[in-house]
């Protein structure tokens, strides 16, 4: 078993700087997800683990061993990084059973005959391939497939597991049994993987942590509850959750009643601590961003605390979704619009005007010009 340090890392492509200034620290055993929207730059940070792209700049550890760091010559090719990767595109051998594909890696290491054959045979066993170790890929499901696939990544035993998107070529119902094989496997095994995914499902439910990128730069690391409930900046807040949490600009302002949001068609009242640290910072009389997720509004049948014009407000519902576990609801104040998700029970009829409670709890603030949270 082994940790995986990135330090300061770098990655340009030409003009375009795939990764920048990464650092991160897989702990021994962790299963650390790297999240993100298309291109920004998950997949290259794994390749640079993995030894198929040199970084640009940085250094890149495995376990004890320097295994990149352009400035002063290292580079430790794939073959020599003990790690196993699973990728999107498993390509197994098509002419080879799935025995044969399995145990492909330790031919190539010329690992004796005996030691072979119990190995795969243990391998096997672990994933449920035991009936079908005689048959040839085109006779496997997709999902047996990504198992053999998975397999040939197990048998070697190496220090590290890195895995690009090895869930995504399966339909909805054999990924989300797989999501759970896959984590109980690798806390079995307890060999540190990195796994790449742009599906926060996946991420909120594999990952003992997450890292989130955007644009090649590292916006946060924690775990699935920190990154939901304590989002870093506006870029985490809005790409973790579904629906997406709810932004509006909004000015803090003050009076003898205590510090709100103020949205220009209402305003809201927010608790002690909050404006104890919006007046701390110097935040009173300041633009910033208010966030709220669809799940910290409530149909005010629904709510328990409701102050009306503190944390209570008239609202036009303009689309209800019904997803029979809970209701989307489009809501509208004037020209501003959110999204709440509430009660399955709740029935609020679209053209119709509610009254909506927020949570006034759950509320995040956000530097207007860093995007940053404040809370
Ligand atoms: P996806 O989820 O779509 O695979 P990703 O987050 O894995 O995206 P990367 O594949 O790491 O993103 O790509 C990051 C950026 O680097 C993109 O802008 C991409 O176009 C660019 N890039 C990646 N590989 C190369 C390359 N070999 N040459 C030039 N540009 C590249």
């Amino acid at each position: 078993m082994a940790e995986v340090k990135l330090i300061n890392v770098w990655k340009k492509f030409g003009e375009v700087t795939a990764v920048q200034d990464m650092s991160l620290h897989v702990k021994d055993g962790e299963f650390m997800i790297l999240l993100g929207p298309s291109g920004c730059g998950k997949t290259t940070t794994l390749r640079m683990i993995a030894g198929l792209e040199e970084p640009t700049k940085g250094q890149i550890y495995v376990g004890d061993k320097l295994v990149a760091d352009p400035e002063k010559g290292v580079f430790v090719p794939p073959k020599d990084r003990d790690i196993a990767m699973v990728f999107q595109s498993y390509a197994l051998y098509p002419h080879m059973t799935v025995y044969d594909n399995i145990a492909f890696p330790l031919k190539l290491r010329k690992v004796p005959k005996q030691e072979i054959d119990r190995r795969v045979r243990e391998v096997a066993e672990m994933l449920g391939l035991t009936e079908l170790l005689k048959r040839k890929p085109r006779e496997l499901s997709g999902g047996q497939r990504q198992r053999v696939a998975l397999g040939r990544a197990i048998v070697r035993q190496p220090q590290v597991f890195l895995m690009d998107e090895p869930l995504s070529n399966l339909d909805a119902k054999l990924r989300v049994r797989m999501r759970a094989e896959l984590k109980k496997l690798q806390k079995q095994l307890g060999v540190t993987t990195i796994y790449v995914t742009h599906d926060q499902v996946e991420a909120m439910t594999m990952g003992d942590r997450i890292a989130v990128i955007n644009a090649g730069i590292l916006q946060q690391v924690g775990t699935p509850d920190e990154v939901y409930n304590k989002p870093a900046n506006v870029f985490v807040g809005g790409f973790i959750g579904s629906p997406a949490m709810n932004f509006l600009d909004a000015s803090v302002v003050e009076d003898e009643r205590g510090v709100w949001v103020d949205f220009g068609e209402f305003k809201l009242k927010l608790l002690e601590d909050q404006a104890e640290v919006l007046r701390e910072l110097g935040y009173i009389g300041k633009e910033v961003i208010f966030g709220i997720r669809p799940e910290d509004l409530y149909d005010a049948m629904f709510a328990q605390v409701k102050i009306p014009g503190e944390n209570m407000i008239r609202a036009m519902v303009d689309i209800v979704e019904n997803l029979g576990s809970e209701r989307i609801v489009h809501l509208r104040v004037g020209n501003l619009t959110f999204v709440g998700a509430f009660h399955a029970e709740s029935m609020v009829k679209e053209g119709q005007e509610i009254d909506v409670v927020f949570d006034m709890k759950k509320v995040h603030i956000f530097d207007k010009k860093t995007e940053k949270a404040i809370f």
